[in-house]
């Protein structure tokens, strides 16, 4: 039986095991799927033993996906430009990193919100881990451009730079956002975990889709989204689904159905 888990600190509140539960009985397959809790600098303690004790693959959640990118001994292109890893497989005693947050966000707006990145002008908000796993798989749906905007000024204008390599991203401050809506405003901040929001003008999301990528309640960002006239609000427990089956394919080359999954969760954290 494969034997798979999430390392991450804390990792009580995660919903992995359960994703991943569903997403093997639909194939029929026995896996075994565990939380690992690490103690804060010492991931690759912890990886290396969950590997000797024949663990075949793991996700890595907040705060060791920048220790999981050093663990790995080969790197994808999409945890590559990440810099960042969430996802481990151990084929042949080598160890791979792979990033599939970004792709997972992708193919929630596309599939399940059935909303198109293509020509449109997108603003991020916030510079974080998250932020730098998403900006290439929405870079390469050709987007007008991405405005990428952050509390510390200079994080945003260095992940800009870095990424401009893969299509249209500049950078500002949170102070320097104006009141014109652009088509999608992602909140990748993580603000709402602290039921933060961060100072926005309203204007900005009038028709606009308003995505938050944390998940599970209505976030003040949501509040603020619906309260001026987004078109679409949208929280991040599509995304988290989508990043999940991307690692079950990542690991056992099986494509899971995400939308009863979807359904099945939402129930379970609404
Ligand atoms: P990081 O800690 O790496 O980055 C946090 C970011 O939030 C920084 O840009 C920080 O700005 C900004 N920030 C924090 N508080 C505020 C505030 N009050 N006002 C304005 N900006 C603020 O976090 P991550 O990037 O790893 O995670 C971000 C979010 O994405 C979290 O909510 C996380 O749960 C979610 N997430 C969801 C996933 C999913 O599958 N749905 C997957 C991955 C992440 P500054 O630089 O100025 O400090």
């Amino acid at each position: 039986m494969n034997r798979f888990a999430v390392i991450g600190n804390p990792i009580n509140h995660s919903l992995s095991p359960m994703i991943h539960n569903e997403f093997s009985k639909e194939f029929n397959i026995k896996i075994s799927y565990e939380k690992m809790l690490s103690p804060i600098g010492e991931f690759a303690l912890t990886a290396e033993k969950f590997i000797q004790n024949g663990g075949s693959g793991f996700n890595i959640t907040l705060p060791f996906k920048i220790d999981a990118y050093s663990f790995s001994e080969e790197l994808t292109s999409n945890a590559k430009a990440a810099g960042a890893v969430n996802t481990i497989k151990i084929e042949n005693n080598v160890i791979f990193g792979e990033n599939t947050d970004g792709t997972g966000l992708v193919n929630d707006l596309e599939k399940n919100l059935n909303q198109s990145l293509t020509d449109k002008e997108i603003l991020i908000i916030g510079a974080g881990g998250a932020t730098q796993g998403i900006l290439k798989p929405i870079l390469e749906k050709n987007p007008e451009k991405i405005l990428l905007a952050n509390r510390t000024l200079k994080k945003s204008l260095k992940l800009a730079n870095d990424f401009s390599k893969f299509g249209k991203v500049c950078g500002f401050g949170l102070d320097q956002i104006k009141s014109k809506p652009v088509d999608i405003v992602i909140n990748a901040t993580s603000a709402s975990i602290d039921g933060e929001m961060p100072n926005l003008p309203g204007g900005l999301c009038e028709g606009a889709l308003c995505y938050d990528l944390m998940y599970g309640i209505e976030t003040p960002f949501m509040k603020w989204a619906h309260d001026n006239s987004a078109k679409m609000v949208s929280d991040g427990l599509g995304m988290l689904v989508e990043q999940a089956a991307l690692s079950f394919n990542y690991w056992l080359g099986k494509k899971p159905n995400t939308s009863s999954i979807i359904s099945l969760i939402r129930e379970t954290v609404d």
